[in-house]
């Protein structure tokens, strides 16, 4: 809700409710009163500039609910960069996030307020690795995740989003696929795709989310020890221990949409604790129990940042793709988005 201004007690009022644990949610009516200058600020200042900024669930709740213009998972936040009419874009995510908007957005200013930028999976792979790989398998489809650099969209030739990994996988018109970079969502979609009864050759690069992959199966037998009526909700980034076990698994949209529509007696969420926090404070009636499991890339956005870079971004928060670079990375996401429809 960036179209209000902000009290003290309207801001404890929305974030009360965050109760994961970890300092950076703890939200008293003090934390509060130091929070709403900000907060009040950038919404002002995002007027003056007509700039938007998209935020990613991981994020802190206070971008998530008061300065956030849309929050979203990758695919979320693709299609309203790909739609926006504002100026400027302040992408409060990671850099291969604002890199996709700017993908979409030439002519935009696209900023990322952190300066802590990175990815595990992103970091994971290079232009020079695909190269090579390219040579040693040339009748594979270089099916890439949205969790890579431009650069290596550059060389891959259609990309995918949690959201629509499996589907386009299906779609794609060749039996040889290979999957980069993250080895657990590959080893997701194979077991996916012979569910489906669909044969295909897939191979995988070897990254992960650090995140994502710390989830081990004792840790959803203590919960369901402790709760037993509980509903165990995994993303295709956790290993295919965790997603068997699970009672759904989808991205981060995907699971506020199951939880919305579902009415267990609590939830388990295992994906970044950002997500947690956004359904405590979205659906407050709702039971869920929380792990405290960040992501140190998303947590690096914070309100200074934000003002900051609406106020005078620095040249390392700009965010710049070279034409060529652009021309073939383009094409991997506009293939996402034409086999996603
Ligand atoms: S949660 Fe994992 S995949 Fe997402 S930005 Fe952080 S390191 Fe990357």
């Amino acid at each position: 809700m960036s179209h209000i201004t902000w009290t003290t007690e309207t801001l404890y009022e929305e974030l009360k409710s965050v109760t994961l644990g970890g300092n950076i949610c703890l939200y008293t009516p003090e934390i509060c009163e130091t929070l709403v200058p900000k907060i009040n600020r950038i919404n002002t200042l995002k007027k003056e500039k007509n700039a938007i900024i998209l935020a990613h669930s991981y994020v802190v709740p206070e971008i998530v609910r008061c300065v956030a213009d849309y929050v979203g998972d990758s695919y979320g936040l693709s299609k309203q960069a790909k739609n926006t009419t504002a100026d400027t874009i302040i992408f409060s995510a990671v850099k291969f996030m604002a890199e996709t908007a700017k993908l979409l957005n030439p002519s935009k200013n696209v900023y990322i307020p952190g300066t802590f930028n990175g990815c595990s999976l992103a970091d994971s792979i290079t232009t020079h690795d695909i190269k090579q790989l390219k040579k040693k398998y040339p009748n594979y489809v270089f099916m890439c995740y949205i969790n890579t650099t431009a650069a290596v969209k550059a060389e891959c030739d259609v990309c995918v989003t949690s959201s629509n990994v499996y589907d386009i996988a299906e779609k794609i018109d060749s039996n040889y696929i290979y999957f980069l970079p993250d080895k657990l969502m590959g080893k997701n979609l194979i077991n996916e795709l012979k569910r489906r009864n669909c044969h295909k050759t897939i191979r995988y690069w070897d990254g992960s989310c650090y995140v994502h992959e710390e989830y081990n199966p004792e840790m959803i037998d203590y919960v369901r020890l402790k709760h037993p009526n509980i509903s165990v909700l995994a993303h295709p980034e956790c290993s295919p221990d965790i997603v068997d076990r699970a009672d759904y698994t989808g991205s981060t949209s995907q699971i506020i949409n199951h939880v919305k529509d579902t009415s267990h007696d609590s939830y388990f969420l295992l994906t970044e604790c950002g997500l947690t926090s956004r359904l405590q404070t979205e659906i407050p009636n709702k039971k869920f129990v929380g792990t405290c499991t960040m992501c140190k890339y998303m947590k690096a956005n914070s309100l200074d940042n934000i003002e900051a870079v609406l106020k005078s971004p620095t040249e390392a928060q700009n965010i710049s793709i070279d034409s060529e670079t652009r021309h073939k990375a383009i094409h991997c996401i506009e293939k996402m988005f034409e086999l996603a429809e």
